[in-house]
């Protein structure tokens, strides 16, 4: 067992390298710095990663998500069913837009919407699903699917968790309407801050590309209303340098939990469904029948950054209360219990072999001392 000297492990080590630098100031010498050439060719590049769909850049995930919403018309009156077990921003971008979201259960297995609590939350009101690829587990995409076309919705995917993943073989981002990707630091890969959309739709393309830039295609003849969700060039170009780093990554996190799941007996590895290919934004393990909070504490004792995403769902958060500051009538145990049990580890690509086996060990005091 490692002592308690040895060095702090990180939940998260966001990479700006020399060539993330040297792209910044390459960009910044050229004095075309917002949505301009880096910009066309960063959404050009991602495309790949999503099977060739249109891919418009914006200045964030969130943006993504609310510019998608706009796009599809959505506002006060339409509801947008979304899993409670997410990060406040997915539902967030629901309300932003004056719509309302319905809160659905997880599956216990993938922490991703239950396909069936989806089905029976449809109603007259709902007018899209939002599934979160959380921690970068695919949803039940194939599923979700069916149930949007018998009903007709719109599916909207919150992949900002999840570049890469797929589900038979098929990319996240390119199952829905559209696909939200996110940029941030501690994001899989990022740009600093930046948002990309994935769709198959040409008009819904063109209309998320208006709606980025003030309701403009050509410059004062403006369509619409739109807002400034623009990525700049600086950005663009550290995206890009980072998605040429992203499948080696991707296959890193992949090894790094594999070692782990053989290595951590004390806890509940994460479980991975049939034909999913999971990214491991997070390696997200359960505390069962023991103290979480005693576990993280011994987890921080051994120099082990962890973190538990989320300690509250969103049902749970101040804004999504009612009136008389209570949960509304939604009925969540898989979540509840998910956010009660869980603790992310690091996994992240620049974890060592011996990093690999402290953090594993220390899950195993932690998990067996809880
Ligand atoms: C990070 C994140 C977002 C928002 O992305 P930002 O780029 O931070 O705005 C949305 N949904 C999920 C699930 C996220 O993890």
């Amino acid at each position: 067992m490692t002592g308690q000297n040895a060095e702090f492990i990180p939940p998260a080590r966001p990479v700006i390298g020399e060539a993330e630098i040297e792209a910044a100031v390459r960009v910044l010498r050229t004095g075309r710095v917002v949505q301009g050439p880096e910009v066309a060719a960063f959404e050009e590049e991602f495309a790949e990663l999503v099977a060739g769909r249109h891919c418009v850049a914006v200045n964030s995930g969130t943006s993504a998500l609310q510019l998608t919403l706009m796009a599809l018309g959505l506002g006060p009156g339409d509801e947008v069913i979304v899993p409670s077990f997410s990060f406040a921003a997915s539902a967030n971008s629901i309300r932003l837009v004056g719509a309302e979201p319905v809160f659905v259960d997880i599956e216990p297995g993938s922490f991703c919407v239950d396909p069936a609590a989806v089905e029976a939350a449809v109603g007259p009101r709902t007018k899209a699903i939002m599934p979160v690829h959380l921690y970068g587990h695919p949803a039940a995409m194939d599923k979700l699917m069916a149930i949007a076309e018998k009903h007709g919705l719109a599916v909207v995917e919150d992949a900002a968790q999840a570049h890469g993943a797929s589900l038979n073989g098929h990319p996240v981002g390119a199952f829905g309407t559209a696909g939200c990707f996110s940029f941030y630091p501690t994001k899989n890969m990022h740009s600093l801050e930046g948002g990309m959309i994935t769709t198959a739709d040409p008009a819904l393309a063109r209309t998320l590309r208006l709606l980025r830039n003030q309701g403009m295609e050509q410059r004062y003849a403006n369509e619409v209303v739109g807002a400034n969700m623009r990525l700049t060039d600086v950005a663009a170009a550290i995206g890009r340098v980072q998605l040429r780093q992203l499948a080696d990554w991707t296959e890193q996190r992949r090894a790094n939990a594999k070692f782990l799941d053989a290595r951590i007996s004390a806890m509940v590895t994460p479980p991975v469904a049939d034909n999913a290919r999971h990214v491991y934004h997070q390696y997200t393990v359960r505390v069962v029948d023991g103290d979480r909070d005693a576990a993280q504490q011994r987890l921080t004792d051994l120099g082990i950054g962890n973190a538990v995403y989320y300690p509250t769902p969103i049902h749970r958060l101040k804004p999504y209360l009612n009136a008389d500051g209570e949960p509304g009538p939604w009925d969540l145990p898989e979540t509840e219990k998910a956010a009660a049990q869980v603790i992310s580890l690091p996994v992240h690509p620049s974890l060592s072999q011996s990093d690999l086996e402290r953090i594993a060990d220390a899950a195993n005091v932690a998990g067996g001392a809880a």
